[in-house]
């Protein structure tokens, strides 16, 4: 069958590690979790300073990206965002779903430093909502003055999901204290990442309450249950 279908080919630019070693417990936006750092390592042909000039001199860019853990070119006209609870439809170009026919991402991060160092650029952002490894096809600075628009209306995504309060077990405090001597900022990094809750809606219904989730975290497993006060951490382990 012919098909008028035109496409694109677009370069990677870099790739990104993250903290998110899996797709599991990501914010679903950025800056909800400031802790999670990442590097851009851009690509050889790409790792001009010079295509960074001026870059530092903004707090904070746009990164395109594309959502490589998703199977390309699967997509469907409606999604059921997390935001609504999983049981409603969306358009999917009304909404920021990673089924899509493109697979591309975009998201403003906050800009900390741009080094270059044996003809590579690595550039540190902080609030990611990436994976790691994701493919980066475009950086741009951040223009307040156009992209941040004063009264918009965002639909069922106006403001920053609820937040839950996160507690640790003994046990888990204990770990978390011997493993920040190596990582300084897991504390931070496990609770603004849990506090969202990533555990999907309909659990609420059809799980036992004393459920157990866990994720691998930066270098750590953590583990922990969804109980009515909120999150606790029962366990955390190197991975
Ligand atoms: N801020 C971006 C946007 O609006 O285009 C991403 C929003 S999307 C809802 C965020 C989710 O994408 C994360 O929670 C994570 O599960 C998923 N994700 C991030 N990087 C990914 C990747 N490389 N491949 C597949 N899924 C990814």
């Amino acid at each position: 069958m012919q098909t008028t279908l035109e496409q694109l080919t677009v370069p990677i630019i870099g790739r990104i590690s993250t903290p998110f070693k899996e797709k599991f417990a990501i914010p679903r936006q950025p800056g909800l979790v400031p802790s999670a750092t990442g590097t851009i390592e851009l690509t050889a042909e790409f790792s001009s300073p010079d295509a960074c000039r001026g870059l530092e001199n903004f707090s904070h860019i746009w990164l395109f990206f594309q959502f490589h853990q998703i199977p390309q070119g699967k997509w469907s006209a409606l999604v059921r965002p997390p935001r609504l609870g999983g049981n409603q439809k969306m358009g999917v170009f009304a909404t920021r779903s990673t089924h899509r026919p493109s697979n591309i991402g975009m998201s403003v991060v906050k800009l900390d430093s741009i080094e270059s160092h044996q003809g590579k650029t690595f550039i540190e952002v902080s609030g990611v909502d990436l994976l790691d490894g994701t493919p980066i096809i475009d950086i741009k600075p951040y223009i307040q003055y156009v992209d941040a628009v004063q009264d918009a209306n965002s639909s069922f995504a106006q403001s920053e999901p609820t937040k839950l309060p996160v507690m640790f077990s003994d046990a888990a405090k204990q770990q978390l204290q011997a493993h920040s001597i190596e990582y300084a900022h897991l504390n931070d990094l496990i609770i603004e990442t849990l506090q969202f809750d990533p555990s999907p809606a309909y659990h609420a219904r059809t799980q036992p309450s004393n459920r157990v989730y866990g994720v691998e975290l930066a270098e750590f497993n953590v583990r922990w249950q969804r109980l009515d006060a909120g999150i606790k951490v029962i366990e955390i382990s190197k991975a």
